[in-house]
């Protein structure tokens, strides 16, 4: 099915031309709750990945032990959960008791589990070109000519000063992936049962965007800021930048201002490819594709909420952006939470 973001209320560049230079194709991926496999673009499925090439690991975590979850048993409660909330009567939740325990066992603070040695990077998203939207697929590719794979994955520890997962980009040609992996390691246990992806198939669309207030120069934010006042800052909300995971498109500054941004590896410009958010939309709601009103509509409750349908939780449900530098794709990504 489709995803399809409903037309923005306001035509801004109508209000405001001088925005019309300032806007970017972003894709929406729109990842929702399925079965993907290797050959599928995908959040949280199995990568397409060369069987013979050494799996991506983190060397800063020395075991023997660390405090967090197991992958499998936070794999295990989601499921429970789920089929616990399908059969719940009204807004009650029943489950028997070896269900509680698989439950419980996960708990909330985590417990010590023992990873000795380099953790395995986590599979985070893969995206295949020939999965952007059609008609401009060629010209909306962020990656390297001659590759046609994105390849997301990401150490499941709290790195740097946001205290967020450390992410790893590959891209490759996936013809020349030869025969695949199948069963990539795993780490034994993850800082936090959010960071672990729940699987989901991607429907990409494209928006466009502007930037948000705290992007635009001061006298034009200034004028944005008068026209929105009584319209319940509609700009930032619904006309600037799409929540949700997407690529490219503008970085959506909220709780501090933007700072100049850089490589890290060469101090070159860099420029967003990724955005990766704890909800696809949030309470306004005027992002919210028309094909999950019904199920927001429906009674009852559904586990994951339509909102959440990764089950990734940055910081305090703020989104991480990854922006790559504009000389070389080989140079580390810059990592920012708003
Ligand atoms: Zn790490
Ligand atoms: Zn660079």
């Amino acid at each position: 099915m489709h995803r399809t973001t409903p037309p923005r209320p306001v035509d801004i560049t109508q209000e405001f031309p001088e925005l019309l230079p300032l806007a970017r194709t972003a894709i929406r991926l729109h990842p929702r709750p399925g079965e993907p496999v290797a050959g599928d673009s995908s959040v949280g499925g199995p990568l397409l990945w060369p069987r013979d090439e050494p799996w991506p690991t983190c060397p800063e975590h020395a075991g023997p032990w660390h405090l967090g979850f197991v992958p499998d048993e936070v794999r295990d409660s989601r499921r429970v959960l789920t089929a616990g909330w399908a059969r719940a009567v009204g807004n009650r939740l029943i489950l028997t008791p070896p269900e509680r325990e698989v439950v419980d066992r996960v708990g909330h603070s985590g417990r010590r589990i023992p990873q000795n040695g380099p953790v395995p990077l986590l599979a985070v998203a893969q995206l295949y070109a020939r999965d952007l939207p059609a008609a401009e697929g060629e010209g909306l590719w962020p990656g390297p000519q001659g590759a046609d794979l994105l390849q997301v994955l990401w150490c499941p520890f709290e790195h740097g000063d946001d205290c967020i997962p450390q992410v790893r980009l590959v891209w490759r040609k996936a013809a020349e992936v030869g025969p695949a992996l199948s069963t990539p390691p795993e780490p034994s246990v993850i800082e936090d049962e959010s960071y672990l992806p729940g699987p989901c198939v991607l429907h990409p669309e494209t928006v466009t965007e502007y930037p948000a207030p705290l992007e635009l120069d001061e006298e034009l934010a200034e004028r944005v800021g008068t026209w929105e006042e009584p319209r319940d800052h509609l700009y930032h909300y619904a006309l600037s930048v799409a929540p949700g995971w997407k690529i490219g498109g503008w970085g959506n500054w909220s709780f501090c201002d933007p700072w100049p941004m850089e490589c890290p590896d060469c101090g070159g410009p860099v420029r967003p490819l990724l955005t990766i958010d704890s909800a696809e939309w949030d309470n306004e709601q005027s992002w919210r594709p028309v094909e999950d009103e019904a199920v927001c509509a429906a009674p009852g409750v559904v586990h994951p909420q339509p909102q959440e349908p990764t089950r990734i939780t940055i910081g305090r449900g703020y989104t991480m952006q990854v922006y790559i530098c504009e000389r070389s794709f080989g140079h580390t990504p810059l990592q920012v939470m708003q």
